[in-house]
Formats: C-alpha cells, structure tokens, sequence
C-alpha cells in the first residue's frame, strides 16, 4: 500500500492547555469583552482530518459588526493608540511577539487541528513568520516618515508630506494560513496606529481568538484589536459594506474579492486585496536539478496545496522533462498523508469536504479534457477530507485545469518552448492570475532576464519562500496592493499634503 493510502492515524492525545482552550467558550473580542453575537448564534468548526466537531464559536452579524465598528472608532478617535508615541507602540507589538512565541506550540497545534496542516509545518513555518511580521513591524512604528517636497514654483512656500493612520481597519482572513495571514494584517496596522476588527473565516477560527487573549494579555488598549468570528456572507459583507469602516484589506477568493470592491463603494474604503494564484515554476536544464525537483514537489504539495502562491503550473525544458517529472512523481508517490497532529504526517487533509469535491471534480474535468494522470487522483478512504498528491501531463492551456484556481495538491505538467525566453515567459504568462513565479537556472541572463518579463508580483530563483521586508501580492486578478515591506505599512496610511507659505 502506497504511504498516502495509510491514514488510519489515531487521535493523539491533547495538551491539558489545548484541551482547556477548546472546552472554553468562545465568543466575539469587542472592546475590552468577550460577548456573545447579538443573536445568540454560533458556528461548528469542524477537524479536517476527520469531520468531527473541534468547538462552536460565535457567529457574528451585522449588530455586532456595528458594535465592533464603534469600539474600534472610540479607540482610534478618543482612545490612546493612534496619539500613543510609536516607540511605545513598538513596545506593545513587540511583547505581543514575545507572547506569541511563548505559546507558539500550543497555538501551532490548534492550527493543525483547525486547519489539517502538519504541525510541524505549523510551528516551523507558520508561527515563526508570524512572530518576525510582529516584530519587523514594531520597528516600523518609529520610521513611518512623510517627506520634505521639493516645489516647483516655491516662492515662500514650505511643503512636506504627513503619514497618518487610514483609521478603522476590517480584515478579512481565509482558512489556508490563518494565524500567519491574520499576522500579516495585524501587524502593519498596528504599526500605522490604527485600530481594527480581525474576522477569520468560519473554516479555522480557533487561532484568531488565542491570538485576541493574547492582545490582552499585552496589554492593549481596549478597541485597538476586536474579532468577529462569522460567515462571510454575514459577518464578512457587513465588515465590507460598513460605513464607519475606512479600509478593508481581503485575503481570499478572488470571486469574493471582487463583492468586496462592489460593497466597499458606500463609503469609498481602501481596499487592499490579496487574491487567487496560478504560479509557474519553469525550469531549465542547467538547473541544479535535485533542488529544482525537491522545489517544485514542495511548491505544489506543501499545505496540500492550499497556498494561494502554489507552484501549480510546472513548464519544464523538452531535455529534462522526463527527468523532472518522474522525480516529482516520486516524490509524490511517497508523501504520507495523516492527521496533521501526526508528528510523522508530511501532507494532511484539505480543509472541507466541498473542498475536496472541487478538487476530485477539476482531477476528473482535467481527464476528460484530455490530461494524463500520471499520479495520484484518488481519494484514500476514512472520514477525513483526504486526497492524494496529483500530476497532470498532457495539460494544456485550453484546460480549466491549467486556467483556473484549483487550490489543492494538483500539478499540471508541461513542456516549454525553448526557443527565445519571450516565448517562455509568454507561456507562463498566460494566465489570468499574476500572484508568483519561480524559476530555476544557473544562469543569471536568463533569470533576470525573465523575472523581468514574467507579470507576477513576487519572482523566486531557486528556491521560494516569504520575508516580512519583501512586498508581496499579485498582477491582474491576484489583487490589489501588496502586504509585508515598506508598501504593506504605508497601505495602513493616508498621506496628507502641507505647505506653508511663510
Ligand atoms: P473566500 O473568499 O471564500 O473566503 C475568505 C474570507 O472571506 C473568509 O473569512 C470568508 O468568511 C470571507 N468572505 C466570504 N464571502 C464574503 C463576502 N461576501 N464578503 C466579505 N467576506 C467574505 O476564500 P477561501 O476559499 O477562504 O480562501 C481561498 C482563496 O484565498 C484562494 O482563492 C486563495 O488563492 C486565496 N488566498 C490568497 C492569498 C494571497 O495572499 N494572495 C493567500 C491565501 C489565500
């Protein structure tokens, strides 16, 4: 039997700490309370890996959108945060890292069991890009500078720029990275000195809510940080429609990206928007080759795939396609899928069971359209959402499965054409998403060479991965404006204008 076909995995027994946590009640962090929706209502959020019940939580509506809206608008307004200076600001962020990383195992297996994802993945990946974001971000705090304008016609004038907190801030946060993408949210907002509601998705609320115990365990002040959990067709559209909100920031589909734009226009909020991907990894053959095939394996079957920078589309030179592709399907073939609280486990579930449909529906789709499965394609039988590792040759780009987002451990394998790197790049190219790139060469002409051609908002070579300094979002309908770096603080800002005639 395959390694992915052996799932049986037990339930392994829960920390006294993790097992407290979700016993506990768990309702909506709305200034300094912690209260129950307005309608009494709750949501299940359910173990990937096996359909069972983890907690209920609260399921926020449009009353207690409009209650935390307030909270958020007497913190900014009258509250201490936007005026408190930024080095004490950096403080407060700084022991909300320090807290964090003190109960990083813990919060990393609450997100393996909420999400499906290896806990180590959790915890080796997850957790620590979370911390450095908070902590690459407190620094950020004291260096938010406007500038000294050079006119042109002066005469008596004086003119700088001012960079000032945008206001009450909605974040809307998918199921993929819950805790880390909340992070990259939180983290540059506070930063700016504005004030915020957090809503994770009703998928994997569980490290939202450990992570708003631990704002005020930093001690915060009350109303900088509130969260909702809630569906997004409730919660999530009162958030985006919600006059007293000034800017939405949106990681997520981009089908829900574009109602969010649509709702956002009631009151002209700044909208952020990190959205869907269909990455190519294009490799050649003077690439080291063992790397490139390790790098394209992972780039498509880490998190099962559920990244919305998944290396999905793989374009291979003609000379070592063969190569490439047996070693990638080697490597598949030998992933083991579990529970992700399995410490063994290297792939878990994905996160529904609409989600695995709609991957085992593009696999068939991807077949019937005339792909060849060359591995995977099955669903391991068990109560979890399960689905092995998958590689698709004979793609092509009529296909919906090279088009479209699938959003699960499914590569479409191809061939390039080799003659002139505009060729190249045109293929990977044609895509409606511009997210990310990877390519793998020794040779730096054609790497900076096609980094420059390829419209994707972040371009690796050899290798991949994130960094809170390095500006990240997409081309096209991948999104609007980019998260981490120096643009992912000033998107938390306006600017405003001053000139003093003297
Ligand atoms: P989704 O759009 O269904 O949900 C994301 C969030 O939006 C959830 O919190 C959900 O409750 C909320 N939501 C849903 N409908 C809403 C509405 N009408 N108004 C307001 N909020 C609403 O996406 P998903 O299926 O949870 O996540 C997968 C998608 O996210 C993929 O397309 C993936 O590519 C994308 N993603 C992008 C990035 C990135 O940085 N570009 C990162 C992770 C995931």
């Amino acid at each position: 039997m395959p390694k992915h076909m052996d799932i049986a995995a037990p339930l392994l027994p829960r920390p006294a700490s993790v097992a407290k946590f979700l016993d506990g009640q768990h309702r909506l962090l709305i200034g300094d309370d912690w209260v129950a929706a307005a309608s009494g209502e709750t949501l299940d959020t359910l173990d990937p890996a096996d359909g069972t019940t983890l907690a209920s939580v609260a399921s926020a509506g449009a009353e207690d959108v409009d209650r935390a809206v307030q909270a958020a608008r007497r913190a900014f307004e009258s509250g201490p945060w936007p005026s408190m200076p930024p080095n004490e600001r950096a403080r407060l962020i700084w022991r909300l890292a320090d807290l964090i990383e003190a109960n990083a195992d813990e919060i990393a297996l609450l997100e393996s069991l909420d999400n499906g994802k290896p806990v180590g993945d959790a915890r080796h990946f997850d957790l620590p890009h979370a911390i450095e974001l908070f902590r690459y971000y407190a620094g950020w705090a004291t260096k938010l500078n406007g500038e000294s304008i050079a006119l042109s016609n002066p005469g008596t004038w004086h003119a700088y720029t001012l960079r000032e907190p945008v206001g009450v801030v909605g974040q809307i946060v998918p199921w993929n990275a819950p805790f880390m993408i909340a992070a990259s949210k939180l983290a540059p907002a506070l930063a700016a000195g504005c004030t915020m509601i957090l809503k994770p998705a009703e998928q994997t609320p569980l490290t939202a809510l450990r992570l708003g115990q631990l704002v005020q365990e930093a001690g915060f002040p009350p109303g900088v940080v509130n969260i909702l959990t809630g569906y997004g067709k409730t919660a999530g559209a009162a958030m985006a429609a919600h006059p007293g909100i000034d800017k939405i920031t949106f990681t997520g589909s981009t089908a829900t990206g574009r109602e969010i734009v649509h709702a956002s226009t009631s009151n002209f909020k700044r909208v952020t928007l990190e959205l869907g991907g269909k990455t190519p990894v294009i490799i050649f053959p003077d690439a080291d080759m063992e790397k490139a095939i390790a790098g394209a394996a992972r780039a498509i079957f880490s998190n099962t795939g559920q990244i919305c920078n998944a290396g999905s589309r793989l374009y291979t030179h003609p000379d070592v396609f063969d190569q490439v592709i047996e070693g990638v399907a080697d490597i598949a073939r030998n992933i083991r899928l579990g529970r992700g609280t399995d410490p063994q486990t290297q792939m878990g579930p994905v996160i529904s069971s609409q989600q695995l449909d709609r991957i085992t529906g593009y696999i068939e789709t991807g077949q019937q359209q005339g792909a060849t499965l060359l591995s995977g394609g099955g669903r391991p039988s068990g109560s979890g959402y399960f689905v092995e590792p998958t590689i698709l040759t004979d793609t092509t780009h009529k296909m919906d499965v090279v088009r479209e987002e699938i959003f699960g451990p499914v590569l479409c394998a191809m061939k390039f054409d080799p003659e002139e790197i505009d060729r190249i790049s045109a293929e990977a190219n044609q895509s409606d998403f511009g997210l990310g790139a990877v390519i793998w060469t020794r040779d730096i002409g054609v790497a900076h060479g096609l980094a420059r051609k390829l419209k994707a908002g972040t371009v690796r070579v050899n290798g991949g991965g994130l960094d809170p300094a390095l500006p990240f979002g997409g081309f096209k309908a991948s999104g609007w404006g980019r998260e981490s770096g120096r643009e992912g603080i000033e998107a938390y800002t306006e600017v405003k204008s001053v000139a003093v005639n003297y």
